[in-house]
């Protein structure tokens, strides 16, 4: 157990209906949002468990309150975008103010810059791959967009498994130690297969053993494996009948079952915030990266 890997565990903070299957059908929306944060606040303090929040930037500027006591738990705030729209729906320029404004937002509430990314529904494929250079230009040091097995609506065929550093330039390839950006990718079971265990949707659907031995398989490879949750997926009450029952089947299936099967995750596995796990990766502008350096240049003069 000592030997496994520390799994990231993240929730992406927006609105219940910003679901995007939801999203254009539910006409009266009421406001969830505190209660399930503190749902899942509480689940993680039972466990003294710190997680990455990937707050949007909207829901910073009109909630700074909650996205501080998240921070103040000793969670990390990452960016989930300014207003929730899909990489796909916006061009290079405009995900740059995206990324400014969520930026902003989130230093307004806690007083720290985010160092790390999730894109609205891992929007971030060959099509949107820009990102990764506005992310680094805006000074993030991580991303975990990265969905590793193509579905219907995102994903990309091919990429590590585990987390890498890369290259603004060549994101879905491992760089060097030198690279400036970790990516975490969303965790997928199975090497050939790539079958989705991220959490979310497929945590609801699949039984809950599945899940457990996708997450050890991962970890007996040493791959941690980065999870995502939405704080309304653990507060049944956001459930409504306005959608079809296709979407309420994606969006609402198995959500009162979801605080025990966290609980389940909490119990049997050790995990830890987004930036953690990246700042351990070797290299980069860390420290390791110049003992590496140094040992480089030592090894030349000899
Ligand atoms: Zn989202």
């Amino acid at each position: 157990m000592s030997s496994a890997p520390t799994n990231v565990l993240s929730f992406d903070v927006e609105h219940w209906y910003s679901a995007t299957l939801v999203r254009d059908s539910v006409s009266d929306p009421t406001d969830h949002l505190t209660k399930s944060v503190e749902s899942v606040l509480s689940i993680l303090a039972d466990y003294d468990v710190q997680a990455t929040f990937f707050v949007v930037g909207q829901v910073a500027e009109r909630y700074p309150e909650l996205i501080a006591r998240i921070d103040r738990a000793g969670h990390e705030i990452g960016s989930h975008g300014h207003s929730h729209q899909p990489l796909f729906d916006l061009s290079k320029a405009s995900f740059r103010e995206e990324i400014a404004a969520s930026t902003a937002a989130i230093r307004t509430a806690t007083g720290t810059q985010p160092i790390g990314f999730r894109a609205p529904n891992f929007s971030v494929t060959p099509k949107t791959k820009w990102a990764i250079e506005v992310l680094h230009e805006a000074g993030y040091r991580y991303d975990s967009s990265v969905f590793p097995v193509r579905t219907p609506m995102y994903g990309v065929n091919g990429v590590p498994l585990e987390p890498y550093r890369l290259d603004p330039a060549r994101p879905f390839e491992r760089g060097t130690v030198n690279s400036p950006l970790v990516e975490l990718p969303l965790a997928v079971a199975h090497p050939k297969l790539r079958i989705p265990i991220a959490g979310g949707f497929y945590a609801r659907l699949l039984p809950r053993r599945l899940l457990v031995a996708g997450i050890r398989q991962l970890n007996a490879r040493g791959i941690p494996a980065t999870l995502y949750f939405h704080p309304w997926e653990f507060n049944p009450a956001v459930t409504t009948d306005e959608p079809g029952l296709h979407k309420r089947f994606v969006s609402f299936h198995g959500i009162d079952g979801l605080s025990a099967t966290l609980r389940t995750l909490l119990e049997t596995f050790s995990f830890t915030t987004a930036a953690s796990v990246a700042r351990a990766q070797p290299g980069g502008r860390s420290d390791t990266a110049a003992d590496d350096q140094t040992i480089t240049n030592a090894r030349r003069t000899e």
